[in-house]
């Protein structure tokens, strides 16, 4: 090792200690909020890490979470990769059999766990208790542990009375510090472990202007939940800029999240579309004070073009990026590049509906199905494949996935995409939601995008379905707004396609529902809408 020191998270916490120990850390809880400075956090994150040390942890064994947003989740973040042990992020929203299949997988050792999530442990654990033979505890996070049937203690307890004080080791930089499971929409969830140098090299690429960086008159609030990549990294980037961290809580509503944004003074706040949709129609109906809010980070599914506008009309910059489980999460970042800073709004727009500009440090390439590159003409479609320090080369325990998934050193990513002459990533769709017809290939995200920008329809998502002639066809699945009139609404939203796209694409059939379902992470459930909807009768 040629540098000074290895590259892992220790620097970021001490960093954070030494140059802003006065700095905020606020928590929403279900008691009300909490606050505490960084100087007090540092302190809980060492009582962490010793008490930790006194249960025999310290070589790689994994400890779960089970949580929310909050500070005790924090304070796992950096306590239990700081002392040598690996941070295993298990998503609560999943179903019991995914939750089972993923513990028993990892082999976590002890499981800390929200209050509000317990019952849904419990009955995991009753219900099929083998997974969870290697768990020797369950920590419940908060002061007390409520009546329950596992072997819990309370967060509080387990940490407080132990030293303020911890010698943070000096750990080798390939030491597995995270650990995520992807979420499963494309079947049984994948681990994907983190080393310490992974984080740090995402944090860092995080930290650079194109990536999407925090300073210490930041007030950053991750939406996007801790159980799902990391919040994508930003507890660790914020903590290494020194920002002030809000955390929502449980299950915050759009009331909430305004509410914090008022009274915190957020100025970067990150989350899927679900969440800003939600947020949009709360800021239509109530008076909401957005001065301060600087950056709005959307990910995970395609922020809809609308949504931007909508932002931009109240002054805040929406700034869509792109990133998976397997990228630790963030790959590519939409900043105008120079040169189009005063180009026409349009323009403009364009360029920050797609996914974006990789960020430093990660290189890509897109192939077609015979795996020859495509032109970067903005037209060509292939797939997506990536490499770079933060991207996994492999699933954990999974030698059959990471076979299938990764090639010369390349993750694979399942994303259909096309780059334009600027370099501009463009999601056209994941490959496996791509509607083929007659040969040809439909883009359900693009229409799920223009189906949502008409003003009848609150939420749209589009399945192929087969089809003898064409193959599949698109059917189009249609939350209607509340002042909507749905008798014409189906034959509206064909105009409206009509209007953009050629006469194949506009679905053979609008059907309404009353609701989208979503995944443990809030992305339309493509999966079980295929199931309900993809009987080609409809067609
Ligand atoms: P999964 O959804 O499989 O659980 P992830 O949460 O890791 O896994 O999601 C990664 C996928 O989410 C990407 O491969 C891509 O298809 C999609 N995605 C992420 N960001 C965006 C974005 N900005 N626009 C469109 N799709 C996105």
């Amino acid at each position: 090792m040629p540098g000074g020191s290895p590259q892992t998270l220790r620097p970021f916490l001490w960093r954070a200690a030494q140059l802003y120990p006065e700095t905020e850390v606020v928590s929403r809880t279900h008691d009300g909020i909490t606050r505490y400075d960084y100087g007090t956090y540092a302190d809980r994150v060492a009582q962490l890490a010793n008490a930790l040390d006194a249960a025999g942890y310290g070589d790689g064994e994994r400890l779960g979470t089970f949580c929310w947003n909050h500070h005790r989740h924090f304070e796992t973040y950096f306590g239990i990769p700081g002392m040598g042990a690996q941070l295993h992020t298990i998503n609560p929203l999943l179903p019991d059999k995914h939750v089972q299949y993923i513990v028993e997988n990892a082999e976590d050792e002890t499981i800390f766990v929200d209050q509000s999530f317990l019952p849904k442990l419990e009955g995991s654990v009753a219900d099929d208790p083998d997974p969870f033979d290697s768990v020797e505890r369950f920590v419940v996070m908060g002061e007390s542990v409520p009546e329950t049937d596992l072997d819990a203690v309370a967060y509080d307890s387990f940490v407080d009375g132990h030293s303020t004080t911890y010698d943070w080791p000096e750990l080798d930089e390939e030491r597995p510090a995270g650990l995520c499971y992807t979420s499963g929409t494309t079947g049984r969830p994948k681990g994907v472990e983190y080393t310490q140098q992974m984080l740090w090299s995402h944090t860092m690429a995080l930290q650079t202007p194109q990536g999407l960086p925090l300073a210490e008159d930041d007030v950053v609030m991750p939406v996007v939940p801790m159980f799902h990549v990391n919040a994508w990294g930003l507890p660790f980037s914020a903590t290494a800029g020194g920002a002030k961290q809000v955390y929502p809580g449980p299950q915050p509503e759009p009331a909430d999240l305004a509410h914090l944004i008022e009274s915190e003074g957020v100025t970067i706040t990150a989350g899927v579309p679900t969440v800003w949709l939600g947020l949009m129609d709360y800021v239509k109906e109530n008076d909401v004070d957005l001065s301060q809010l600087e950056r709005l980070v959307v990910g995970g599914s395609a922020a809809p073009e609308a949504m931007i506008r909508f932002f931009d009309d109240h002054g805040v910059e929406l700034v869509h990026a792109w990133g998976m489980t397997e990228t630790a999460p963030v790959g590519a970042v939409s900043h105008l590049k120079h040169g189009l800073d005063d180009a026409d709004y349009e323009t403009q727009l364009e360029k920050r509906s797609k996914q974006g500009l990789i960020v430093p440090g990660l290189e890509f390439e897109v192939v077609d199905d015979e795996g020859e590159a495509v032109p970067h003409d903005g037209e060509a479609y292939g797939e997506l494949l990536i490499r770079g320090p933060w991207v996994t080369t492999e699933y954990f325990a999974r030698p059959e996935a990471t076979e299938r998934e990764f090639e010369n050193g390349y993750l694979k990513t399942g994303d259909v995409v096309s780059v334009d002459e600027d370099g501009y990533i463009k999601i056209v769709d994941r490959s496996k939601d791509v509607i083929k017809s007659g040969g040809e290939w439909i883009s359900s995200q693009e229409l799920e995008n223009e189906l949502m920008a008409h003003e009848g329809v609150s939420e749209a998502a589009v399945i192929g379905v087969p089809h003898e002639r064409w193959q599949e066809r698109p059917l189009a699945l249609v939350v209607p707004a509340e002042d909507a009139d749905t008798d014409s609404l189906a034959e509206e939203l064909r105009d409206h396609v009509l209007d953009s796209y050629p006469k194949w694409w506009v679905p053979d059939s609008v059907v309404t529902i009353e609701e989208v379902p979503k995944t443990a992470t809030g992305k339309f459930d493509k999966q079980a809408l295929r199931e309900e909807y993809g009987d080609e009768s409809l067609v």
